[in-house]
């Protein structure tokens, strides 16, 4: 059994409105070849396809406010209801009792004894890494919960040597000034040089991520351009990136094998779906189950706490 998840920061369903809802705007016939035609729109009921279940999911978790990445992330890394737990949403980074948590429960920590390998495949620049490292810099709840299973962040030489992919798929991303990432393009550039990034298809993109999901047992993706572009970005660019992420699922889906195992995706609260205002939402978060094995995976899984029993599951059986 091989699990491929891909997280996206900030993906929520929301309403049908072509102004300020990339959903409802952009073109996407890979997201909604799983929904029968239908948009990815809040209200949208639990579907089965021939190779897919699409589920609603609550991020909300019966705390008030407006649900968060690190309590959102850390619940989906353990399956613990962590703002229930604390009493409280809290983000973007985990407090020490987060942290605590995450140390103690950590879904990839459990993989590792059982002799599961986890993969993070997604670049960082070598300074982020660097600073996380030496304590300067806090990682988010996903970070934390692969690094205390041992997996190691990896950056641009990954990248240079195929071993990994750009959190934007195709690799544009390094080129571009702003997404935060002004310091991050100075380092490539300084360490690389342009001339050697290597560029993609979204398509393209969605196959080599099939291939890289080869070499490990738990396959990690972690994208964070979602919820970026939902605090500070314009329809137009958050279109774009809508539909890079459908051609790369369909380069995706074009190579992977159904029977092997599984393509979870899936995000820890709302707020790409609503660019009329720039906070998260408590909207539900899309599920988008892929693989033969899914309805064992899916067993009873309504909010973020079901993925961690999800995983256990499906690694546990010999299918
Ligand atoms: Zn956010």
């Amino acid at each position: 059994m091989r699990v491929l998840f891909l997280f996206f920061d900030g993906l929520g369903l929301g309403e049908d409105d072509r102004e300020h809802n990339p959903f409802a705007a952009a073109d996407l016939p890979t997201l909604t070849s799983f929904t029968g035609g239908r948009r990815w729109l809040r209200g949208l009921p639990r579907i089965e396809s021939e190779r897919a279940t699409f589920l609603p999911t609550d991020a909300c978790l019966g705390v008030d406010g407006r649900p968060q990445s690190a309590t959102g992330q850390a619940t989906i890394m353990t399956g613990i209801n962590v703002p229930r737990q604390l009493g409280y949403h809290y983000g973007p980074k985990p407090n020490p009792d987060i942290a605590a948590i995450i140390r103690q429960e950590s879904i990839v920590k459990k993989l590792a004894e059982r002799g599961l390998r986890t993969g993070l495949i997604n670049v960082y620049p070598s300074a982020f890494i660097e600073n996380i490292e030496r304590g300067k810099r806090l990682p988010s709840s996903n970070q934390m919960a692969l690094r205390v299973g041992g997996v190691k962040l990896l950056d641009g030489r990954a990248l240079l040597e195929h071993r990994a992919l750009s959190v934007d798929f195709t690799g544009r991303l390094w080129w571009r000034h702003g997404a935060n990432h002004d310091a991050a393009t100075k380092v490539w550039r300084t360490q690389f040089g342009n001339d050697e990034l290597p560029l993609m298809s979204p398509f393209e993109a969605g196959q080599h991520l099939a291939r890289l999901a080869q070499d490990y047992h738990f396959t990690f993706f972690d994208h964070w351009l979602t919820d970026y572009l939902g605090h500070r970005g314009t329809m137009e660019q958050a279109v774009e990136l809508l539909q890079i992420i459908d051609e790369a699922l369909a380069g995706l889906l074009d190579a992977w094998d159904d029977s092997e195992g599984l393509i979870v995706l899936t995000s820890d609260h709302g707020n790409f779906e609503d660019l009329g205002q720039r906070g998260h939402t408590r909207n539900p978060v899309p599920t988008l189950v892929i693989g033969a094995a899914r309805h064992r995976f899916l067993d009873g899984l309504k909010d973020l706490t079901g993925f961690t029993p999800g995983l256990l599951r499906v690694f546990s059986s010999r299918a």
